[in-house]
């Protein structure tokens, strides 16, 4: 018995409702064998208490019919993690990025949705509060922030080989895009693909953060699991657009962010009508569609941002519209507002 063969033999065993093993995922800690007994020591960031169980559970079903095992001993720390759904505010876990007091995820269920625009805009008007603020853009295959902030410059490490972010617009900034030789797509799928993503949270030097928004990549696969076990997301806000087949994404970006006791901070519809010049509101995508799916998943629903012209314009040449102040743009009011919102629910 060694421990290289119980962490193969441990490959089968998956991380409850999500397809990847408990190994890739870097919970097993350590395995000491010795003669007549095996101890398999794993860390978990949940509040489930059902997660460490049912794991602890699957561990012993593959272990202890191994021939010649002995006794097999599972210790399980359950560290720290987010709180339930609706039990924000103090006693949310404290973030585990040195640094960074909160930790905000914005999420969609499907790419294309204004996830990156929201992101952005809510990361300018959380900084326009005073609150210091950082973003960054976890998405490896299609980064945008370099060109929502337009900044291009390549960062600098500091002695501790970490990331010094950029910064533009008063918001600290870093991209998988920063790091990228060029705009060639990245290659790395799978397990690789979460340890780059994993290895990129931990190396950035943020210093002295208040709201650290993370713009998570489109989806609700592996790596979106694995980013919210690395860093103790303090709640996440999801994206979506009105049509059906975006809110049937949306549903399952809820669900999953449920599932791992993610508390939910709302939803956003984003693209939710288009205002003609006749003053007229034209639901391209459907009425209402963000407002029925946040009653239906008992989530609160934290604004509806129209299609417009100046925001596509303004994401795409790096001055986010909540630059402009909230007197003179209702899409820029709308961010301050969901802004103001974060701020009375992740309270420093
Ligand atoms: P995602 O991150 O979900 O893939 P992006 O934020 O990159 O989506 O947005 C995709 C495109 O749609 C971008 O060109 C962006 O400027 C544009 N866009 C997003 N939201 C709006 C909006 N409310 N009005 C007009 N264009 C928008």
């Amino acid at each position: 018995m060694t421990p290289d063969f119980i962490r193969e033999a441990l490959r089968q065993v998956r991380y409850p409702g999500f397809s990847r093993d408990i190994i890739s995922f870097g919970l097993v800690k350590e395995v000491k064998c010795e003669p007549g007994l095996v101890t398999v020591q794993l860390e978990i960031a949940t509040r489930d208490p059902k997660v460490p169980e049912q794991i602890f559970q699957d561990c012993h079903a593959i272990l202890d019919p191994l021939p010649d095992i002995g006794t097999v001993k599972i210790e399980i720390d359950v560290k720290d993690a987010p709180a339930a759904a609706g039990g924000l505010g103090s006693t949310v876990g404290k973030s585990s990025i040195p640094g960074v007091k909160r930790i905000l995820a914005v999420a969609s269920g499907k790419g294309g949705v204004g996830k990156s625009t929201v992101a952005a805009n809510l990361a300018v008007a959380l900084a326009a509060t005073g609150a210091q603020v950082g973003l960054c853009d976890c998405d490896l295959y299609g980064p945008s922030v370099a060109q929502m902030f337009a900044v291009n410059e390549r960062p600098m490490a500091n002695d501790q080989d970490e990331i010094i972010p950029l910064e533009a617009h008063g918001v600290k900034l870093m991209s998988m895009g920063f790091l990228l030789e060029d705009r060639s797509p990245v290659i790395v799928r799978g397990p690789m693909a979460t340890r780059y993503t994993q290895q990129f949270l931990r190396q950035v030097a943020w210093e002295n953060l208040d709201y650290l928004v993370l713009d998570l990549p489109p989806g609700t696969g592996d790596i979106q699991l694995t980013i919210v076990q690395t860093v103790a997301v303090d709640a996440v806000v999801i994206v979506t657009t009105p049509q059906e087949v975006a809110l049937i994404d949306a549903r399952k970006a809820v669900s999953m962010f449920a599932k791992v006791n993610v508390p939910i901070l709302g939803l956003i519809e984003n693209m939710a009508w288009f205002e003609g010049d006749d003053g007229k509101k034209y639901h391209l995508f459907g009425k209402d569609g963000g407002v029925r799916e946040a009653a239906e998943m008992n989530v609160p629903l934290l604004g509806q941002i129209p299609i417009d012209i100046e925001t596509r314009e303004r994401g795409d040449s790096g001055a986010p519209i909540a630059l402009v102040s909230p007197a003179l743009s209702k899409i820029s009011a709308a961010f301050h507002q969901v802004a103001a919102h974060i701020r009375a629910k992740l309270p420093l």
